[in-house]
């Protein structure tokens, strides 16, 4: 399109009046803990929840909107992003506390989140310090590890939809279940109010560090990863009692492909359910690892494995990745 001064007019041009910034061809690849992927045709920083709202209500409705958290569950395809990638900042990492009650900005990094319990001596978030999110992540992940997850922590949380409307969503409303929460996929959460229970510090300290070192012992996190690949199956994803009771990495296991290769992809030897980048591994190389163990996978075991890392964006035509 062009405007009246013949300069083409940008996906910029179309967007809303804003205090935050836009970012044109903003990278992704240097936000992504898999450091791969094309850009975001725009970056928005919203300053305030305020200011979201004036981007969600003027937006053209054909443009596409995308939130990311701090991308430790997002593999972004080489082609980047089309229409806008909003990314909430400082405006949204508030961490307030009041008794037991921790009142946490959608952009609070989770260890974040459970230092401040942890001063305040109110145990219970102690998982989040294993999970290197941010809290509007958690609550679209229903996050979780060694035993809790969002779903027990969560008093409600707030969100804006597709136009801008706010809504407070009570526990019920966030309708959680595994690795998943039932509100809408095009609402951006913006803040959350999580109940821990009293405690001390040095209690709760406890278990944070028993949290780090079974991390450090079991997880590749020094190295470029997205976490758990796949979901471990439901029982109603698997055609046998044995394989229904098996992880994902117990069966990517027994398909063989720890430490199997694409590209610069490559399944952890650490722990086989996560995919790491070994240095120059494109998305697609990632992307078809991840397709390769899922067909060895449904081969061995009857088992159709489902992604839990959220792909985004589109492919780079001129890259296919390597065949195995
Ligand atoms: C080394 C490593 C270890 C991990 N361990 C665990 C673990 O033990 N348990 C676990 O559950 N996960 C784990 N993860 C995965 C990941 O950290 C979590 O899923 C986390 O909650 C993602 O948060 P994020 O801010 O990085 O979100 P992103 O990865 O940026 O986004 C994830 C999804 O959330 C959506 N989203 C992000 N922000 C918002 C928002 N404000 N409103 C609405 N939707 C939003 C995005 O659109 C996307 O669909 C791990 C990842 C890594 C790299």
């Amino acid at each position: 399109m062009m405007a009246a001064h013949s300069q083409p007019i940008t996906l910029i041009d179309r967007l809303p009046k804003v205090r935050g910034r836009y970012t044109e061809n903003a990278p992704l690849n240097k936000i992504t803990w898999f450091r791969v992927g094309g850009p975001a045709e725009v970056m928005f920083r919203p300053q305030d929840a305020r200011d979201l709202q004036v981007f969600l209500s003027g937006r053209p409705s054909d443009v596409p909107i995308t939130v990311i958290g701090v991308g430790s569950n997002i593999l972004v395809r080489d082609g980047g992003v089309p229409g806008v990638v909003v990314r909430l900042g400082r405006g949204f990492a508030n961490i307030d506390i009041k008794e037991e009650d921790i009142f946490a900005g959608a952009a609070a990094l989770d260890l974040n989140v459970s230092l401040a319990a942890r001063n305040a001596g109110i145990s219970g978030l102690e998982f989040l310090s294993g999970i290197p999110g941010t809290i509007g992540g958690a609550l679209r992940m229903n996050a979780g590890c060694y035993g809790s997850e969002m779903k027990d922590v969560t008093v409600s949380a707030q969100a804006l939809d597709r136009v801008g409307n706010i809504h407070e969503l009570e526990l019920k409303d966030l309708e959680f279940s595994y690795r998943h929460s039932g509100v809408p996929e095009d609402w951006i959460f913006t803040g959350a109010r999580l109940r821990g229970k009293s405690s001390t510090p040095k209690e709760v300290d406890r278990r944070m560090i028993e949290i780090r070192s079974e991390r450090e012992f079991t997880q590749p996190i020094r190295t470029p990863t997205g976490g758990s690949t796949f979901a471990n199956p439901s029982d109603a994803n698997s055609p046998d009692s044995h394989a229904s009771a098996a992880k994902a990495w117990e069966l990517i296991d027994r398909a063989g492909c720890r430490g199997l290769r694409r590209g610069g992809a490559m399944v952890s030897e650490k722990h086989c359910n996560f995919l790491i980048n070994t240095g120059a591994a494109t998305a697609a190389d990632l992307e078809g690892l991840g397709e390769e163990i899922r067909r060895r996978v449904f081969e061995e075991t009857g088992v159709t494995l489902e992604w839990e890392i959220r792909r985004l964006g589109v492919a780079d035509p001129s890259l296919k990745g390597v065949e195995p």
